[in-house]
């Protein structure tokens, strides 16, 4: 007979809310008795619920409503088996709530879209600021430094913010999380870090799973900025001015971009559909997208759609790689840093593969 190893540990039940513009993690942790083996396993954990009405997604008089774990990952802040689990929002009767925008790309998926093999990474930019102020600009009136040596740069006179984001990455890593990379912006106190595909063959980047690892990396920079005192924004124009807007490029890719033979013929077909959808897709892509648009920083048009080979003022971009390669994959310059994932992944399948949802209900 096979022992059986239970063990108490604490899940931290992490969702996302009904905020406008843009909806926003929560978080509550639960004690649980689960056995190792099935400590992964998002059915191994029980439905929760909460009051909707304290996070925009429900009335006072009839607020429950239900978490329903889909993604289990370790909890790499408290250790000791913890976990991070990811959940949806359902409403009592078992529908996936209106703002469950996750379910709908389950959907996609699940009615064709699965067959194209999409595969996602995201380029999530974020700003730190201590109070209304980012990190690095001066405390007084003073305008800081123009930009130019904060990208990438080293030093404490252009580089703000560093111990945190070593131990979000860490946080990242340590979690299980697809985190690529990470690189110091060109705005002082403004950062990025790549999630997704990492060219590691055992580790599919399917659209739902870098998703979900997005919102749980989202999670990890609010979590770990409380101990720093720093806080995230995802702020598409985070101050105005002659400065970068905070973006979320996303690189996309189906089997046939991907395979060297139907390459490039896939990708010029996917920007020829994508041409055709610029507004549609301006629209999901996250609130204050034109604000984020008007710097000079930010060469790509929210009216107008472009494409180009290693073109960074076009709205999709084929990486030079990808063109001398024959195929790989298109990256999509303009979701806004605060964009939802699974609207944007929405979107490109539905554009590129053809596959459309059922709007504006997911019900
Ligand atoms: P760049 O600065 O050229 O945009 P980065 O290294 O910052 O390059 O980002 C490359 C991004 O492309 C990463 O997010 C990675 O996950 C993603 N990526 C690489 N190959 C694929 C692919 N075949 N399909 C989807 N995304 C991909
Ligand atoms: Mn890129």
């Amino acid at each position: 007979m096979k022992a059986e190893v239970t063990t108490m540990r604490q899940a931290e039940y992490i969702w996302l809310d009904g905020e406008t513009p843009a909806q926003q993690v929560r978080s509550k942790a639960r004690i649980v008795t689960i056995d190792d083996d099935v400590s992964f396993h998002p059915h191994g954990f029980p439905q929760w619920d909460y009051d909707g009405s304290s996070t925009y997604q429900a009335s006072g008089h009839d607020s429950d409503l239900i978490l329903q774990p889909v993604r289990v990952v370790r909890d790499p802040l408290r250790c000791h088996g913890a976990r991070l689990v990811l959940c949806e929002v359902l409403r009592p009767e078992g529908a996936p709530h209106e703002t469950n925008t996750r379910a709908r790309l389950r959907s996609q998926l699940a009615n064709g879209a699965a067959a194209h093999e999409p595969w996602v990474g995201f380029e999530q930019d974020y700003t730190l600021f201590e109070g209304e102020r980012p990190l690095g600009f001066p405390t007084d009136s003073a305008a800081p430094k123009s930009q130019g040596p904060f990208y990438c740069g080293v030093g404490a006179d252009r580089i703000f913010g560093r111990d945190f984001v070593e131990a979000h990455t860490q946080a990242c890593i340590d979690a299980g999380l697809m985190i690529y990379g990470i690189n110091a912006e060109v705005m002082p106190g403004q950062w990025e870090f790549q999630i997704g595909y990492r060219g590691i063959d055992s580790e599919a980047p399917d659209v739902l799973k870098v998703s979900d690892h997005l919102v749980l990396a989202r999670w990890l920079l609010r979590r770990v900025g409380e101990r720093f005192g720093v806080e995230p924004r995802l702020d598409p124009r985070p101050v105005t001015g002659d400065w970068n807007g905070a973006g979320n490029q996303t690189n996309f890719s189906t089997a046939n971009m991907r395979d060297k033979a139907t390459g490039l013929n896939a990708i010029r077909d996917a920007v020829k559909r994508l041409a055709t959808r610029h507004d549609e897709h301006i629209a999901g892509y996250g609130y204050g997208l034109a604000e984020g648009t008007n710097s000079a920083h930010e060469p790509w048009s929210i009216t107008e759609f472009k494409s180009g080979v290693a073109d960074r003022g076009a709205s999709i971009r084929i990486p030079r790689a990808v063109e001398l390669a024959g195929g790989g994959y298109l990256e999509d310059r303009r979701p806004g840093a605060n964009c939802d994932p699974y609207t944007v992944c929405t979107l490109l399948i539905e554009t590129i593969c053809g596959t459309s949802v059922a709007r504006p209900s997911l019900n």
